[in-house]
């Protein structure tokens, strides 16, 4: 199947990409690491022979449905790069291979993607109340959150009751577009979903990345903690890509999965903030992201 990394991908798409790579290239398995609130599977790609883990995860905002590509493409750069047995970038791929188990989720909000993308169907349970807590109607563009109207990046347990009263400041009590939080951490089955695998992997596990955008910049501590190597591995990965190192604030400094793998588990996790302009970025900006994005990935994957 031809690949098209400069068209946007409903999640059905990607899933399609996903399993051309697995059939493709023996060295990736693929699975699904659970479902959406509309049932979607959620799938997850996995390369590498070793025990070292990495994780890196995609589209957890809708409008950033881009970073799916992004992680699609990597899996098969890496993929064909160990087949053939060829650096990537300057990185050896079978010695990342050998030694290292890399877990790459390209959509960890599926019905998100869909709905931001116009594909969600209108005949779904779920539509009506989706158009009817989003302020602009059925125009979906900037649409962040599930189908339950939660944003994912605020539904990890890390710092909820802050997050919660900073949205009650921002006037959010419910549902909507973006930044409403859910009832308690983990509520929403893609979040549950994603602790799950990463609880599992925990004891092996060196990195975790989450991709999106927009900003060019890293995000590596939570309320200016993070566990070790971390700095040093958010300076890395801006001198591979340019992007620059940076600390959140307000309600961006919360309920994230960065925040949660660091202050849970105290393992290095970074917010990577791909590409710059205005979300949804367009795809044509693909090709210049990916070749920014790309040493960022393999920099966290051959760390540990
Ligand atoms: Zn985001």
């Amino acid at each position: 199947m031809d690949m098209d990394f400069r068209s946007a991908a409903p999640s059905r798409k990607i899933r399609d990409y996903c399993f051309s790579i697995a059939e493709k290239f023996p060295s990736v398995s693929l699975f699904t690491i659970g479902c959406s609130l509309s049932g979607q599977p959620i799938d997850c790609m996995s390369i590498g022979a070793g025990e070292i883990c990495h994780i890196v995860v995609g589209a957890h905002h809708a409008s950033e449905h881009i970073t799916a590509l992004i992680c699609v493409k990597f899996v098969c750069d890496l993929a064909k790069a160990v087949r053939d047995g060829m650096f990537l970038v300057g990185f050896d791929a079978k010695q990342i291979f050998s030694r290292r188990k890399i877990f790459v989720v390209p959509v960890i909000n599926p019905d998100g993607t869909d709905i931001q993308q116009g594909v969600f169907p209108c005949g779904h349970i779920l539509f009506p109340r989706l158009v009817s807590m989003n302020p602009s109607g059925r125009d979906f563009t900037h649409w962040q959150a599930n189908a339950r109207g939660v944003d994912l990046n605020h539904n990890y347990d890390a710092g909820f009751a802050d997050c919660r009263l900073l949205e009650r400041n921002a006037g959010i009590y419910s549902g909507g577009p973006s930044r409403f939080g859910g009832q308690y951490p983990e509520s929403e089955p893609e979040t549950h979903a994603l602790c799950n695998l990463t609880r599992f992997l925990a004891p092996q596990l060196k990195t975790a990345v989450a991709l999106h955008t927009q900003g060019e910049e890293i995000y590596y501590d939570y309320l200016g903690d993070c566990p070790r190597g971390s700095l040093m591995l958010a300076e890395c990965f801006s001198r591979v890509s340019g992007y620059t190192v940076s600390k959140p604030s307000g309600i961006a400094s919360y309920g994230g999965y960065k925040d949660w793998v660091i202050s849970k588990l105290g393992i290095p996790a970074f917010t990577i903030e791909c590409g710059k302009g205005e979300n949804p970025l367009p795809p044509s900006d693909f090709d210049n992201i990916y070749k920014k994005v790309l040493p960022i990935l393999l920099t966290a994957a051959a760390f540990g």
